[in-house]
């Protein structure tokens, strides 16, 4: 008898028929003779509903007293489809409770809307396990010291999963989603985009960071830290399919470098329109500068992503780096009232409309001349590179908006992970 935790998004909850389907598959598992802990997303579109009614209401404010009402609301997703899941497998004859992330509890810091999971108590769960119920946790959600109402940033139920995995020493963490698992890019943009057998930890956590939605990052981490056997796999297969097919389908994320892996330099492609890039020119080049500008935007809570400093021309340079496109405003604002006349420099000047699009792979560490493929690749297409930042295992460009997809399909092609790896 294993400990499984199953996790479904929110295409996977969205209607009253496919969470009946999530039932049946859950006690399928369970009547196997698994104990099972299932953490749902709220039904699809139902978070931006919500959000979007707080939008409608208050479309600008940024205090922490309206952030934490947004959690509060927010969190009704997860709550609505965790009890209508509870009721369903109630439906199929499972004994079954579910419990919001304040009940359980999973604790967290107080960063509103970005919450950081700390502890999980985990005696409540065990205890209705062992009483032979299914659990269900609400995904992407938790309560700060002061008992207030958290959530986890988007997409966060991934890391509500892995972490109540990881708290429990779950046997495997089962991903379920609306694709069958991790493929190359996102096949919603490339549809020759291949299914990945298996894909490593660190590749998962560079694919997820850069902008491959499947996984939140924090998710990844969290398997990492706590080596979470985790598998992404589809929830439309039929519910009723042999299990034991069903265990070994969809994309198993390993930690060690198999020999017999796909051992493809390029294992994937991401991309990421969700930044902007901001240029300080004319900066005095002293030392100090990058952080007199960065600093200045740490402070302010803002995450800096791909940062380039030109060479000096007459004791003057420039100073370019991209942040979250809804930090962008922000930042543009901080340095031109602050940072630009205490530091001498010219002006600043920003585009919302930049890309980032970036080559993951373990063995780019062993090959050369992959990060020059990819240039001579975008430039046999006309596109323009305007930042480049590079690791052992991944190279990304930031490019116009508006070449990303172009972008995306001709570095697949060019690295031919449409193709098989033998
Ligand atoms: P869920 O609601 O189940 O959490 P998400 O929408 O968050 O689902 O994540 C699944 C989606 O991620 C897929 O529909 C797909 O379009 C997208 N995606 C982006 N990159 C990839 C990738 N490399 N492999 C698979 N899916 C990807
Ligand atoms: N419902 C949340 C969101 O839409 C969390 C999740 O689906 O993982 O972001
Ligand atoms: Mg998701």
């Amino acid at each position: 008898m294993a400990l499984i935790v199953h996790k479904y998004g929110g295409t996977s909850m969205g209607s009253p028929e496919r969470i009946r389907n999530v039932a049946k598959r859950v006690a399928k598992w369970a009547r196997a003779g698994h104990q099972m802990v299932v953490v749902p997303s709220a039904m699809s579109g139902e978070t931006n509903r919500l959000l979007g009614l707080a939008k409608e209401l208050a479309p600008s404010r940024a205090t922490e007293a309206y952030y934490r009402e947004l959690d509060m609301l927010a969190a009704t997703g997860e709550q609505a489809s965790s009890a209508l899941l509870a009721i369903a497998l109630q439906a199929e004859n499972m004994e079954s409770v579910s419990y919001a992330g304040w009940q359980v509890p999973i604790r967290t810091d107080s960063s509103y809307t970005k919450a950081r999971i700390e502890s999980i108590d985990d005696q409540r769960v065990r205890a209705d396990l062992a009483a032979g119920k299914v659990v269900i946790v609400t995904g992407f959600q938790g309560m700060d010291d002061e008992g207030n109402i958290t959530t986890l940033g988007r997409g966060g139920s991934d890391t509500s999963a892995v972490a109540v995995a990881a708290a429990m020493k779950a046997d495997e963490c089962l991903i379920y989603t609306d694709v069958d698992g991790v493929y190359t890019t996102d096949p919603r943009v490339v549809p020759e985009a291949r299914r990945l057998l298996t894909v490593s930890f660190e590749e998962m956590l560079e694919m997820a960071s850069l902008g491959s939605k499947v996984l939140q990052i924090r998710s990844v981490e969290f398997a990492g830290k706590y080596k979470v056997p985790m598998r992404v796999l589809s929830s439309f297969t039929p519910w009723d399919i042999d299990i034991h097919e069903e265990a070994k389908s969809g994309t198993l994320i390993t930690f060690e470098e198999d020999e017999k892996m796909e051992q493809a330099v390029v294992s994937g492609i991401a991309f990421n329109r969700d930044e902007a890039k901001i240029s300080v020119l004319g900066v005095p080049d002293k030392p100090g500068i990058a952080f007199q500008i960065l600093g200045a935007v740490a402070d302010a809570n803002i995450e800096v992503d791909v940062i380039i400093q030109n060479v000096s021309k007459d004791g003057k340079t420039d100073f370019s780096f991209t942040v979250n496109r809804g930090d962008y405003a922000r930042t543009m604002e901080l340095l031109k009232e602050k940072v630009v006349p205490e530091l001498g420099a010219q002006e600043v000047v920003g585009d919302a409309k930049i890309a980032k699009v970036s080559i993951v792979g373990i063995g780019m560490r062993s090959h050369v001349g992959v990060a020059s493929k990819m240039f001579r690749t975008l430039s046999e297409e006309g596109i323009n590179i305007q930042m480049i930042s590079t690791s052992e295992i991944k190279t990304s460009v930031v490019i116009d908006e508006k070449y990303v997809e172009l972008a995306v399909r001709c570095l697949h092609k060019a690295f031919a992970l449409d193709q098989a790896v033998a």
